[in-house]
C-alpha cells in the first residue's frame, strides 16, 4: 500500500489561483485574520495528521470493526488515541465560533482538510464531522444558553455529536416520525422513542455524546411541520458544565454493516431522556438542515477523498507493475515486459479517476467559498446570491461527488487486476467504504428530487439562471485555446435552461421524478466542466492541469450528449405498468 501524500500543491493551487481567497476572506471582517500563509501552514500541518494519525489505523480499523457489549460500544484499537491528539491539537474546532472557543476558520479551506480526512479514514472522520455539524447547528439556532453548555467542550474534541433522524419506519420521510417530547420544566423536555443508524450514537472516545434529536411535542401538527429540535446529552450535564448522571439514552445495538466498520451505528433508545429545546417548537426539521445541509457537503468530500487515496494507490500499482509489452515500440523498455502505465486503458482509468477527484476538489471549494459569502459577506446582494448558488448545488455536491467517488475506487481496483479485489492493497475495504455515501445524508435519488423540486422548479429556475449567466461571463473571457471547450459548455448550458423551462408548467406529475437525476448528472458536468476550463486557463495552470483539462473534456464530457438526450424524454417508460 502507498503512503498517503496529502494534495497539498493542487490545493493552494486551488485557494490561491483559480479563486483567490486570500482576498475574498480579507474583505470579511469575521476572516480578515485568515492570511494565504496562515491557511497554507493549515493545510500543511493537517496533511500530516491525516497521514500520521488517520491513516495507519485506517486497515486495523476495518479489520477489528467497532465492538457491542452490555449496551457500550468500544472503537478499534488506537481510536482513543488518534481521537485525542487529534482533539488536543484543536483540529475538531477548526471551523467553529471563536466566541465559543472554535478557531473560525473560512469553509473554503476547511473542505479541504476534510477531504484529507475521509482520503485517510473515512471512519474516524465521521465522528469529527458530525461533531461539527451539530455545532453549527447549535450556533446558529441554540440559546446562548445551551451554546455556553455544549459547544466548548464540543470544539474541544472532549464530547461528540450526533445527528438523530432516522427511525425504523422513517428514513426519508421524516414527517412520519414517532419520537415523543413531552414538556417536564424550565425549557426541559423528556424524549422517548427510537433512532436507528446513528453514526458515532455511541462510542469510548469521550466522555460525553451530544445528540440532535428530531421529536414531536403533544401539540405537533402532523407532518413535516411539526417536528421540534432537541439537545439530549448521553451524560447530563450541570450549570457549570459538569457532567452529571447518566441519561435515559441506551444504546440497543450497532449494525454489522459492509464498509466504515470502525464508525459505529447505533440504535439508540430514548426512555423519558431530558432534552433541551433548540429555537422555537415546531421548526426543528427547518434547524436540522443546517446540519444536513453542512453533512451533505461533507459526505460529498468522502467521496472525492476517498476517489484520490484509490487513485494515489493505483498510480503507484500501475508505476511498478510490469505486464505485457507497449504497443508503440518506443514505449518498451529493455525488459520482456513493461510498467502497465504504457498501456492505454490503464491510462484511461488512471486519467478518469485524476479528472473526477481534481474537478470534484475545485468545486468542492468553490461551494465553500459560496457558504463563506452566504455567512460572513457585509453585501446582502452578494449574500443573498451565495446563500443561493449554496443552496442549488449541495444536492449537486452530495451526489455526484459521490457518485464519482464509487466510480473511481471501482476503477483503481480495476487497475490493480486481481490485487485489487484482494484486501492486501486496501481498495477493496475502499470500495466498501465509500458505497454508503451514495446512500446516507439522503440517498442520491432524494438529493437529485431536492435539487429539480426545491431548488429549481420551485423557484422558476431563478438560481439555476443565475448561475448559468455567471458561467457565460467567465466563459466569455476565455484564452483563444480554450474557447472551443467553453463554446461547447455555453451550447449545453442553452439547452439545459430551455428544457428546464420547459418543464416549468408541465402537467405530467411525475416529470420531475423521471427527469430529477439527468438534472443532477447534467449540472455536475456543468459545473466540472466551468472549473476545469476555469482551472486550465488559470495563469499558473501546470502542463498536468491543462493535459487534464483536455481529457475530461474528450472523455468524460460526452457524457452530456447522453444526459440531454434522455433530458427529451417523459416518464412513460418509467411508468409504465410492467413492474
Ligand atoms: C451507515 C449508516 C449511517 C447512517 N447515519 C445516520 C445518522 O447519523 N443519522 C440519521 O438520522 N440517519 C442515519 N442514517 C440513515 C440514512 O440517512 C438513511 O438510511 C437514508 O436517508 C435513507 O433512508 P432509508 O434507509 O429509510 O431508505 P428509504 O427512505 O426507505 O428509501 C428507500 C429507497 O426509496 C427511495 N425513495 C424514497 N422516497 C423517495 C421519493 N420520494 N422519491 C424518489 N425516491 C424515493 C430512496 O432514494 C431509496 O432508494 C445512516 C444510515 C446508514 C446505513
Amino acid at each position: 500500500m502507498a503512503d498517503y501524500q496529502a494534495p497539498i500543491e493542487d490545493m493552494r493551487f486551488l485557494l490561491h489561483d483559480v479563486f483567490a481567497l486570500p482576498d475574498q476572506w480579507a474583505r470579511m471582517p469575521a476572516l480578515e485574520d485568515m492570511s494565504g500563509d496562515l491557511a497554507d501552514a493549515i493545510l500543511e500541518e493537517g496533511g500530516k495528521v491525516c497521514a500520521q494519525v488517520f491513516a495507519p489505523i485506517n486497515r486495523s480499523g476495518d479489520e477489528e470493526g467497532c465492538q457491542w457489549q452490555d449496551g457500550q460500544v468500544t472503537t478499534p484499537t488506537g481510536f482513543r488515541e488518534a481521537w485525542r491528539t487529534f482533539a488536543e491539537a484543536g483540529w475538531v474546532g477548526l471551523g467553529g465560533v471563536p466566541d465559543f472557543g472554535g478557531q473560525g476558520a473560512p469553509k473554503g479551506l476547511t473542505v479541504l482538510f476534510e477531504e484529507m480526512q475521509y482520503a485517510t479514514n473515512s471512519s474516524l472522520a465521521l465522528y469529527s464531522v458530525l461533531t461539527a455539524g451539530a455545532c453549527l447547528t447549535l450556533a446558529s439556532h441554540g440559546s446562548e444558553a445551551l451554546k455556553t453548555r455544549f459547544l466548548p467542550p464540543m470544539y474541544e474534541g472532549r464530547w461528540t455529536g450526533t445527528m438523530c433522524l432516522t427511525e425504523p419506519h422513517a428514513g426519508t420521510d421524516l414527517g412520519m416520525i414517532r419520537t415523543r417530547a413531552e414538556p417536564l420544566d424550565d425549557n426541559r423536555y423528556a424524549i422517548t422513542g427510537t433512532k436507528i443508524f446513528i453514526t458515532g450514537g455511541d462510542h469510548d472516545l469521550t466522555e460525553n455524546i451530544v445528540h440532535l434529536v428530531l421529536a414531536k411535542l403533544p401539540d405537533a401538527p402532523a407532518g413535516p411541520k411539526g417536528i421540534s429540535l432537541f439537545v439530549v446529552p448521553k451524560v447530563q450535564v450541570g450549570d457549570d458544565g459538569s457532567l452529571a448522571d447518566a441519561n435515559a439514552v441506551s444504546c440497543g445495538s450497532i449494525e454489522h454493516k459492509m464498509g466504515i466498520k470502525a464508525s459505529s451505528t447505533a440504535v439508540l433508545n430514548f426512555d423519558g431522556a431530558v432534552g433541551y429545546l433548540v429555537g422555537e417548537p415546531h421548526k426543528g426539521l427547518g434547524y436540522m438542515f443546517t446540519m444536513m445541509n453542512y453533512e451533505r457537503l461533507s459526505i460529498g468530500l468522502q467521496g472525492t477523498g476517498q476517489a484520490d487515496w484509490s487513485y494515489q494507490q493505483a498510480l503507484a500499482y500501475a508505476t511498478d507493475r510490469v505486464q505485457s509489452r507497449a504497443a508503440d515500440p518506443a514505449l518498451r523498455s529493455g525488459n520482456t515486459a513493461d510498467s502497465i502505465l504504457v498501456h492505454p486503458d490503464v491510462r484511461r482509468m488512471l486519467l478518469t479517476q485524476k479528472a473526477w477527484v481534481e474537478g470534484g476538489r475545485a468545486l468542492g471549494v468553490y461551494l465553500g467559498s459560496q457558504l463563506d459569502l452566504a455567512k460572513y459577506s457585509s453585501d446582502s446582494n452578494e449574500q443573498a446570491k451565495a446563500a443561493g448558488r449554496v443552496a442549488l448545488l449541495t444536492p449537486v455536491a452530495k451526489a455526484f461527488f459521490t457518485d464519482r467517488g464509487m466510480d473511481c475506487t471501482v476503477l483503481a481496483q480495476q487497475v490493480l487486476g486481481g490485487h485489487g479485489y484482494v484486501r492486501e492493497w486496501g481498495l477493496e475495504q475502499a470500495v466498501r467504504d465509500v458505497r454508503i455515501a451514495q446512500i446516507y445524508e439522503g440517498t442520491n435519488g432524494i438529493q437529485a428530487m431536492d435539487l429539480i423540486g426545491r431548488k429549481v422548479l420551485q423557484n422558476r429556475g431563478e438560481w439555476l439562471h443565475a448561475f448559468c449567466a455567471d458561467m457565460r461571463k467567465d466563459l466569455s473571457a476565455l484564452d483563444a485555446c480554450w474557447a472551443g471547450h467553453g463554446d461547447q459548455l455555453v451550447q449545453v448550458l442553452q439547452t439545459l435552461e430551455e428544457r428546464v423551462d420547459a418543464w416549468l408548467d408541465a402537467k405530467d406529475p411525475n416529470l420531475a421524478g423521471t427527469q430529477a437525476y439527468n438534472l443532477m448528472e447534467l449540472m455536475g458536468h456543468v459545473c466540472y466542466g466551468w472549473l476545469w476550463l476555469r482551472m486550465a486557463s488559470s495563469k499558473s495552470a501546470s502542463a498536468e492541469k491543462k493535459a487534464t483539462a483536455e481529457f475530461y473534456f474528450q472523455w468524460l464530457w460526452p457524457q452530456t450528449d447522453t444526459l440531454l438526450r434522455r433530458m427529451r424524454v417523459g416518464s412513460e417508460s418509467l411508468m409504465a405498468d410492467i413492474l
